[in-house]
């Protein structure tokens, strides 16, 4: 392992350790909640469908926006999201096998706080909620939540079967597509969910025309720290 690989993993502190489990407990809580409200929905297998699909997509979306944002922008020392988010997107890149080792709590629980955003709207008042707006909410919060899983599966030599299947399926991020993005500079491929909206973000300039007007308005430099 490189020292810079050492460093970087090296920045996994207790309290973030902490953090994280907070955020699978939470996420536990408000994910249990909203699948129960969920599963009193009487609604059309095609609505239960589509609201999966666009959840699906939304979280891929997500992870992409977030995945460029923390691979481009800032560096270790950027407060708060330096330490909480950016360490390790960066050790991603230098390590990407190191996502294998980590355990579940490391894996999720990042991504579990972030899920609480939507999962608790619907565990708490969704009863004043459209069916299709709580049945989608509650599928993106599960995507969300499980999209580093998703992306450990995409970098592990032997997932699990049904995994592979799903992958193969083109339902989870697959390790063909995942490996454009860790060819450097990696600058494109950023959705890490199931992978399905790089092809739209990739091929309209989306990121490099976001970073020429962050640039533009801001003078910060893309990959500055790199
Ligand atoms: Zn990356
Ligand atoms: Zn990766």
């Amino acid at each position: 392992m490189s020292d810079r690989a050492t460093t970087l993993a090296e920045g996994y502190t207790r309290s973030h350790r902490v953090y994280e489990w907070m955020g699978l407990a939470l996420a536990g809580l408000c994910l249990v909640g909203a699948t129960m409200r969920v599963l009193a929905i009487e609604a059309t297998a095609l609505v239960w469908l589509g609201a999966l699909a666009l959840a699906m997509a939304f979280a891929d979306l997500v992870s992409g926006l977030a995945h460029w944002a923390f691979d481009t922008w800032g560096g270790l020392d950027t407060p708060v999201l330096g330490k909480l988010a950016i360490r390790t997107f960066r050790h991603h890149h230098v390590d990407p096998k190191a996502i294998t080792r980590h355990d579940f709590v490391e894996t999720n629980g990042h991504n579990a706080m972030l899920s609480v955003v939507l999962a608790a709207p619907v565990a708490h008042v969704g009863h004043a909620l459209p069916s299709f707006a709580s049945l989608f909410l509650t599928f993106a919060a599960f995507f969300v939540a499980f999209t580093s899983q998703l992306h450990k599966w995409a970098h592990m030599e032997h997932p699990p079967r049904v995994v592979r299947w799903f992958q193969r399926a083109g339902l989870a991020l697959s390790p063909e597509a995942h490996a454009v993005h860790h060819e450097s500079p990696h600058e494109g491929a950023y959705c890490v969910t199931t992978g399905w909206m790089n092809v739209l973000l990739d091929r309209t300039c989306f990121f490099r025309c976001a970073e020429r007007v962050i640039s533009a308005v801001t003078g910060a430099r893309p990959r500055a720290s790199e």
